[in-house]
């Protein structure tokens, strides 16, 4: 057994659990890995601070309000708004981020801290996709072609969670816990793999399987986290019906990095359980989908040895 830190804090409308096994083997002390975890719990409020559709003073709201016009973007704003569209563009339209007005039109327009409302006095002349968001790699700059609202809630809680994990990399054995979605490297306090449990979409008390897994993300969308105050459907949105997605209560997928386990389950979602399982094998990583009648759909290497126990 070795020692182990951990420390717990609500942001980003969750609770975040950051787990440190050990102090690194680069000697570091015990204040060098509370101020890691402390820089580790930061990247959550900065990329909030850039993404978050929910705060008035966001980067990303205040983009909002320069359609038109090429906006030069923070590092994490580009990054997530890049990986959204490079998504969007992959799923064939599926996952798209332009669904922020949409979004509050359903009743998510609750920032979680306060519960005050926000709502954007934006008017679409039409309807809007990711095709209206363009990115220049070279200037950093990101342009809305029309006035639209930018919804990154299925890509920034990841790139945070990857961020918290480079923050932590130097102690090798650590987990950081996003309300379920999850990075863990190296070993738990027993020296074994880390356990991930995945929720059954349908009893909050049961769970539908557990992983041992290290060195990688595991990221869980279900329909049962966030329902509308207006339909009782999920929070996630099927943009080319226009309408909530309805097909799958839950996708876990596990990949390298949060971010792309995150978007790429939110984007199986609403493919549904068919589409959704060919277009993770497509990317190279394994996922599982459950629908509604809790029938299963797993990538062919999902229960391969040493991923499931
Ligand atoms: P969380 O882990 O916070 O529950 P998910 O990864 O399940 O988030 O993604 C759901 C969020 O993604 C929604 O709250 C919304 O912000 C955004 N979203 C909803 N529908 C889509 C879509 N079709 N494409 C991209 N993002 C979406
Ligand atoms: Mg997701």
């Amino acid at each position: 057994m070795s020692e182990s830190f951990v420390r717990s804090s609500a942001l980003m409308g969750t609770v975040i659990t950051i787990e440190v096994i050990g102090h690194g083997g680069g000697g570091q002390g015990h204040l060098d890995r509370e101020f890691a975890v402390d820089r580790a719990f930061d990247w959550f409020r900065t990329v909030e601070a850039c993404c978050s559709r929910f705060d008035g003073e966001s980067e990303v709201r205040r983009l909002s309000a320069r359609a038109g016009e090429p906006v030069v973007a923070s590092d994490m704003l580009f990054e997530a708004v890049r990986f959204a569209l490079a998504v969007a563009e992959e799923s064939g339209g599926a996952f798209d981020p332009t669904v922020g007005l949409h979004m509050e039109e359903r009743g998510f327009d609750r920032e979680h801290r306060t519960g005050r409302v926000v709502r954007t006095p934006l008017v679409p002349a039409r309807p809007v996709s990711w095709r209206d968001v363009a990115v220049d790699h070279a200037r950093k700059t990101v342009t809305l072609a029309c006035p639209l609202l930018l919804d990154l809630g299925a890509v920034a809680k990841g790139l945070a969670i990857d961020m918290a994990a480079r923050e932590l990399a130097p102690f090798a054995d650590f987990a950081v816990d996003a309300g379920g979605d999850v990075f863990v490297s190296g070993h738990n306090a027993e020296g074994a793999p880390w356990s991930v449990g995945i929720r059954h979409p349908r009893d909050e008390r049961a769970l539908i399987g557990t992983l041992r897994v290290s060195g990688v993300a595991v990221c869980t969308s279900g329909d049962y986290e966030r329902r509308s105050p207006r339909d009782g459907a999920g929070h996630i949105l099927d943009p080319r019906a226009g309408g909530p997605s309805t097909g799958v209560a839950s996708v876990t997928v596990l990949a390298p990095s949060a971010m792309v386990a995150d978007a790429l389950g939110t984007a199986a979602f609403v493919l549904g359980p068919e589409k959704g399982i060919a277009f993770l094998e497509r990317q190279g990583v394994d996922g599982l989908m459950v629908t509604p009648a809790l029938e299963r759909f797993e990538t062919r290497s999902f229960a391969s040895p040493g991923v499931t126990a």
